[in-house]
């Protein structure tokens, strides 16, 4: 009984001291990132029941860092013959990447390592591979100068080990593989051009590269973790990285913003989210200076060029006009002269529309009033009811019951925004079909809706339809003659009363043109005019 008691005794006491040191080796493991650091209890641990060598190899790679080449098996080991034996090194991990573990009481038999003749020799090794899910990390091996009887508890003991050798290696493959994530996006970030900034959901700076700073003018401080409006003085990119209305907050959105020295950006802004919530914003800003002085001289070419060619035109026009007048012309003359009068109207319309955008866009004198809504619908309809009826087209409109209230704009451009928007209603739907023209009053303004059952827009075309000199694919058998500037002349009109211009489209079936206005012009407006 006492032996029995003894016996009871000293086995518990050794299952303590090797829960003990698991501990201590976990706590290791837990501990550190830094595998060298991490491994070392382990390695102690392993060299517990007299083993002389105990060694971890790795496979190369699996663990990137700097220190260890990439071709190489990074290598550790502890006790006093831990470098007696590294030459075995190499063979157990080949070994052990087929096999979970390898027990060798004797390394005479079975023959499964090759020992170079003369050189230090282990009596007995056991090996175990360091696997985490599926991954093969490389091994653990402890080697005895004495044969050695390996006890059920030793291999059990030693497969814990591993077990903690392998998520060690896991987590600094993980750590490593991060870092370096993280070291090649600050190189990224350093070396583009374009400045970026990124905020936090509290409105901080959290971080601004290289080329941000230059362009705010930031100095070499640190300004990670400040207010937004205490580092960046320009309102409009402050209220972009913080504006969190309604849909906007999870789209990009975008503002052209004069930074300080007079350089243009296009900023834009997305917002970064973490599993659903928003967590800041990053904003890119992209130079466009030279975009816009490209742009301004092309349009001050278009409109020197267009002005000029207004008087040949006009005489052209008028002496084509006059053949007929002076002489008889037989069939073919009246037909040729009547394709030259044709030409030259549609090159008038083109230069008018070319005049026109130039003086929209140039922002000269917009013309304010209180304008009744009424009579810009009933004059654009009356003004294009002839047309209308030629294609056996039914136009018509629909004001609201209740009065309409009067809208502050330029009246005469109101007028021909809407002109465009129904004439090419019109020149879009077959004959037969309908126009209506309808007015909606809102709160804060007015939409014009001009709704055909028309040919319709294809998907690809509507993202441009609104640009300069752009023309739909032509879905009727008829091609319709234009300058693709009708629908830019709306979008800035729209853009210069503080409104906005859109279209919605099924192909085949119709289109809807909206233009929508504000009641009231800003002040800020009014005085843009006056300058
Ligand atoms: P234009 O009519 O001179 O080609 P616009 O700028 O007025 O130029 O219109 C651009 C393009 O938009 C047109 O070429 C046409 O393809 C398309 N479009 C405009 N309005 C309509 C409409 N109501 N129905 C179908 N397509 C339209």
């Amino acid at each position: 009984m006492g032996r029995a008691f003894e016996q009871m005794r000293v086995s518990l006491k050794a299952r303590l001291d090797e829960l003990n040191r698991l501990l201590v080796v976990s706590q290791g493991v837990a501990s550190s990132l830094e595998f060298s650091e991490a491994i070392q209890p382990v390695l102690e641990s392993a060299l517990g029941s007299g083993a002389s060598s105990a060694r971890v190899v790795l496979v190369p790679g699996m663990v990137p860092d700097l220190e260890w080449a990439a071709s190489t098996p990074a290598r550790f080991g502890a006790g006093a013959a831990q470098n007696l034996y590294q030459n075995l090194d190499e063979q157990i991990l080949n070994l052990s990447r087929q096999q979970d573990r390898l027990v060798l009481s004797n390394t005479n038999r079975p023959r499964l390592l090759n020992f170079i003749p003369g050189a230090p020799r282990p009596e007995s090794l056991m090996a175990v591979a360091l696997k985490h899910e599926n991954q093969y990390y490389g091994a653990l091996w402890v080697a005895y100068d004495q044969p050695h009887a390996f006890s059920e508890e030793e291999v059990r003991f030693l497969v814990t080990l591993g077990g903690q050798a392998a998520l060690a290696a896991a987590n600094a493959r993980l750590f490593l593989n991060a870092e370096i994530g993280r070291k090649r996006l600050e190189s990224i970030l350093a070396s583009t051009p374009d400045p970026v900034l990124v905020t936090d959901e509290n409105e901080r700076l959290l971080l601004a590269n290289p080329a941000a700073w230059q362009v705010l003018g930031l100095g070499a401080e640190t300004y990670e973790g400040q207010p937004l409006d205490q580092i960046i003085s320009v309102r409009s990119l402050v209220e972009l990285l913080r504006s969190e209305n309604g849909d906007g907050a999870r789209e990009k959105q975008m503002v052209e913003v004069v930074l300080p020295g007079g350089r243009v950006f296009l900023a834009s802004a997305t917002p970064v989210l973490a599993e659903g919530q928003r967590v800041g914003r990053v904003c890119v800003l992209r130079d466009v200076t030279h975009f816009k002085e490209i742009d301004a001289l092309k349009s001050e070419f278009v409109s020197t060029v267009s002005h000029d060619l207004r008087s040949p035109l006009t005489l052209m026009r008028g002496y084509a006009s006059m053949l007929e007048m002076v002489g008889q012309l037989n069939d073919q003359q009246i037909s040729y002269v009547r394709k030259i009068v044709s030409g030259v109207e549609s090159m008038s319309r083109l230069v008018n529309n070319l005049l026109d955008l130039g003086r929209i866009e140039a922002g000269v004198g917009l013309q304010l009033e209180m304008v009744p809504v009424v009579d810009v619908v009933e004059r654009v309809v009356s003004a294009l009811q002839l047309q209308a009826s030629q294609k056996r087209i039914q136009l018509t409109s629909e004001l609201p019951a209740h009065t309409v209230p009067l809208v502050e704009a330029d009246q005469a451009l109101l007028q021909q925004a809407l002109h465009n928007l129904v004439e090419n209603a019109i020149k879009y739907t077959k004959p037969d079909g309908k126009v209506l023209v309808r007015v909606q009053v809102q709160p804060v303004g007015v939409v014009f809706q001009v709704i055909d059952n028309g040919s319709g827009i294809s998907p690809m075309d509507m993202p441009r339809l609104f640009e300069k000199f752009y023309r739909g694919a032509q879905q009727g058998p008829k091609e319709e003659r234009g300058t693709g500037l009708g629908l830019a002349i709306v979008k800035s009109i729209a853009e210069r009363h503080g409104g906005r211009a859109w279209a919605e489209s099924q192909l085949g079936k119709g289109s809807t043109f909206y233009l929508a206005l504000p009641l009231k012009q800003p002040k800020k407006s009014v005085e843009g005019v006056a300058q």
